[in-house]
Formats: C-alpha cells, structure tokens, sequence
C-alpha cells in the first residue's frame, strides 16, 4: 500500500542521488522542476514525490511523472528514458479486440471533455494518447476561464462554457482548484477606458455582470497595482483552475462510466474509422475524434494550425497580494496579432498564494525551450504594472503550444472528406475555457442533437486547405 511521509527535504535527496531540479522529462513543450515542499511516499522499496496531483518516481538518472491511482495499478515505468513510459489502466490487449463507437486521440483538457461527454450520451468510447492525460498544453496552461469579445462566436463560446464550469464546480475536486476570483482588465490610460466602456456595454447587452471602476477603487480592489492606472472593468463570473488536474477530473469521470484509455501511444494514422498507432496496432470506431492538440496536423492534412509558443512563471508563496486575474487590455492588441511576437500583463492568483506570471505569444517557435529574451521581456512587462514582482522569488517556469487557426476559432465538427473524423483543436489561448462546450458541440454533431449554440463559426470544412490524411 502506498504510504506516506513527510520525510528529509527533497532538494536535499535529489542531490544526494545527483538528481538536479531543473528539468524534468515530462514532455517536449513543458517541464517540471520540484518544488522544495514537495512530499514524499513510498511503495516497497520505490520513492515518489508527490506535486500537485502527480506522483515522480525518483531514480538515479530522471524523475518520470505518473499519474496517482496508477501508481496502486498496473504500471510499468521505463525508468531512465526521455519520454513517459506509463501505461494506461485500460490495456491495450483489451483494446485492441474492441470496436468504439468513438476513439478520441489526445487526453489533453478538450480530449477529456468529449470523453466525458460521450460517455455521459452512453457512448462506447476509448482515448489514446503518446504521452498522459494532460501532458500536452494543458500542463502549460494558465487555467483561466474567461468570457471573451473578440468576436460574437467567440463570445458565444467562452461564455456557454464558462456557464458550463459554473454547473460542474460543486462536482470538482479540491485539487482542481477552481476559485471565481473574477477578472480585471486593466486600462493604463483613458484610451483603454473607453474600450473599458465598450466592453462593459457589449457584456452588458449580452447578460455578463461586470463593474466598471475607476483609479481608486483599483486601487483598493488590487492595491500592489503601480499608481496611476486610469480604472479597469472587472467581470466577476470569470475564474481560474488548475488544468492538468482538471482534465483528470473529467477523464476519471469518463472512465468510470466504462471510458477506455490507453497512454504512452502514439498515433501514426487515423481516418477511415481507424487509429493506427506507431507499432502497427489498430484501433476500430464508429468515430475518430482528432484532438491532438497544436500536433493535430499531422494526423490531418489539409487543417492550417500553427503552433503559437507561450511562457508562464509561477512565483513562491505571497498570499494576499494578488486578487483577481489581472490582465492588461493591451493584452488584447497583443493577442490578435497573427505575426509578430508579443508579451502582455497577465497575472493571476493561486489558491497557495503563489503567483502565475504571464503571458508571452510567439509564431515560429518550433523549441520548447525557454527563451530568456523573451522570459525577460514578459517580465519586464509584469514589473511595469506591479512593481512588487521584481521582489519575488519563482519557482518554475516552462512553456508551451497553443494550436492557433488562421480566424483565431477553434475547429470543431465533421472533417469534409472522411464522415468518420471528427476535429475538436485549434483551441488556441482558450482551450481550458472552451473544452467543455467544445465537447457539448461536438458531441451534439456526432448524435445528431442540436446544439444549444450556433456551431457554422467553428466548423471544419470553413478551413480546409485540401483534404488527405496522413
Ligand atoms: C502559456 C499558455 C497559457 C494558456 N492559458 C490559458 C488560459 O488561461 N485559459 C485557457 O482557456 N486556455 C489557455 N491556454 C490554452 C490551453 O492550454 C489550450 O488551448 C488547451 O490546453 C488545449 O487542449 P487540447 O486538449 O486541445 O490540447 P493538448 O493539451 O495539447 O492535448 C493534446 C494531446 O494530444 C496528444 N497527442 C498529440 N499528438 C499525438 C499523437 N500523434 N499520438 C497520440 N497522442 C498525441 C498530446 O500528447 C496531448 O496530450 C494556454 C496555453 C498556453 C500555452
């Protein structure tokens, strides 16, 4: 039985063993360095650190992450190798005789949601994916729910599913750390008061309470702020989670309801009703679901998504001194961009009183490494509008992919082409907010419900540069 202890401090037994806390195999586009507080547990004779909802395993050459309850189930870890060696609680034998009704490639946030969602319609559904559930931009994500105006399809969204979170919050678990702290955007000047009052009426119109404040009152609302600003719009209904455990949350709750799930398989070939993977193992549904994230191209040509890079930091421990989500209304400027790179103010509170820093966008980017320049830029930016930051210490600091499309909406439906595929990516800077009306809509096309928004925006076949799989 796995038990637990608070032992030595970890940094002082990874060094004994040579273990540095720098980087961590997780995955390409993200990485995880231990935080000193991290606790310890033992199986038998084997050690795991215990972080957020992740066990690591601890061995001489590499931490390799697994996942919680698999540690008590059939594991086998391959120690020692730059990639994630878990498998599955569902096993592959089992798997491959079985015949889906829809198998879904990608366990990342949007992956999970549609799993959930099927298996809620009492759909036979399997999910496969290289790595594990979360790994991909949901470990690199910031977590923020947020009803967003950039255009009437992506405010109908943003806001069904941040409606959709709000039903489901009694139901998460504490570790999913869903906290409605709210968002302010911030207007640094009276230009960006007026899109304040823009934005104010257009939330006002649609039903979105959200308070218009002026210098003052931001100051009391969010008092490590530099003076000065002109006032901000607060939008109360927004919230922050932790996404890796979040999207665990909804894949447990899918495998509950009879879900398969096989991880540490990398997919080759999918169409046809069929998912290939790399050792020539080929799984049957009556639907493929590609939700492989910014590496869906690969499985489906013809789909124009770029990988958009992005870095975040997460401070120590300064309870109190941050609120709500703050987020510059340059932020918006920054973010529409299609070709250059930029970093805006956006910062948000956690519920251990650290500190996430971001955000940075970058086209181009193929590496997932940190790019200093551009970590020093981001950081710069958050110092201008909270000079107390330049005090803290950070913990860690990773990056990775946002899946962006060409009109900046997600792709979610039929694949003109293949009637058996179906793309639910392209989810871009607000996959953890959208993932589960993603779900909804998708699965609404799928069985024939209607949907309880308009889906033509986010359709397809709107993208199609020529339609082949690989
Ligand atoms: C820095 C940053 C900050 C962000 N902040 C926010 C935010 O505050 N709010 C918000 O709503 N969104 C945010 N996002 C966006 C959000 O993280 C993504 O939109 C969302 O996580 C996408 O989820 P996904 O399931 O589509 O993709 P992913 O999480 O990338 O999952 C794709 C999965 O597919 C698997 N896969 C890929 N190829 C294969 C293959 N060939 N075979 C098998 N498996 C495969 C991968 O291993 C991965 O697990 C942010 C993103 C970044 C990078």
């Amino acid at each position: 039985m796995l038990k637990m202890q608070c032992a030595k401090p970890i940094r002082k037994r990874l060094r004994k063993r040579n273990i540095k806390r720098s980087r961590v195999p997780l995955s390409k586009t993200s990485s995880v360095i231990f935080a000193p507080s991290a606790d310890l547990t033992t199986e038998g004779k084997e050690e795991f650190a215990v972080l957020r909802g992740f066990h690591f395993k601890l061995d001489r050459a590499v931490m390799v992450p697994v996942q919680r309850h698999w540690i008590l189930s059939t594991l086998s870890v391959e120690l020692g190798k730059d990639r994630i060696g878990a498998r599955g609680y569902a096993l592959r034998d089992g798997m491959n005789a079985a015949t889906y009704d829809v198998v879904i490639v990608g366990a990342g946030i949007v992956g999970a949601a549609c799993a959930d969602e099927c298996a809620r319609r009492g759909m036979r559904v399997a999910v496969v994916d290289r790595e594990m559930v979360g790994s991909g931009a949901t470990a690199a994500g910031m977590g923020h729910i947020v009803v967003m105006d950039d255009s009437e399809a992506q405010f109908a969204l943003t806001r069904y599913s941040q409606q959709l979170w709000q039903a489901l919050r009694r139901d998460l678990p504490e570790d999913v750390e869903y906290d409605q702290c709210g968002t302010i955007w911030v207007a640094a000047d009276e230009e960006e008061m007026a899109e304040v009052r823009r934005k104010h009426d257009y939330y006002a119109q649609r039903g979105v309470p959200t308070l218009v404040v002026d210098s003052e009152a931001l100051q009391r609302l969010e008092p490590n702020l530099r003076d000065g600003m002109a006032g901000g719009l607060l939008v109360a209904e927004d919230a922050v989670l932790y996404p890796p455990c979040a999207a665990r949350f909804l894949m447990e709750r899918a495998q509950e309801l009879g879900a398969q799930l096989q991880l540490g398989a990398p997919v080759t070939q999918i169409g046809e009703g069929r998912v290939r993977l790399s050792d020539g193992v080929e799984i049957a549904g009556g639907m493929v679901v590609n939700a492989a994230g910014a590496w869906a191209p690969e499985l489906t040509r013809g789909m124009e998504i770029k990988k958009r890079k992005g870095h975040l930091v997460i401070t120590d421990r300064y309870p109190g001194f941050l609120r709500h989500q703050l987020v510059e209304l340059g932020y918006l400027k920054s973010a529409h961009s299609v070709t250059s790179d930029s970093v805006a103010f956006n910062v948000q509170p956690r519920r251990t009183g650290q500190i996430l820093i971001g955000s940075s966008r970058q086209y181009g980017a193929e590496h997932g490494e940190v790019d200093q320049a551009m970590l020093t830029r981001m950081l710069r930016r958050a110092q201008e509008y909270m000079p107390g930051l330049g005090q803290m210490s950070a913990v860690r600091t990773w990056t990775g992919f946002r899946a962006a499309t060409p009109d900046k909406l997600p792709l979610i439906g039929p694949w003109p082409g293949d009637k058996s595929l179906f793309l639910a990516t392209g989810h871009e800077g607000l996959g953890i907010t959208t993932s589960l009306a993603s779900a909804r809509i998708l699965v609404d096309q799928i069985t024939g419900a209607k949907p309880e928004i308009p889906i033509e925006p986010y359709l397809p076949s709107r993208a199609v540069k020529e339609v082949a799989h690989a």
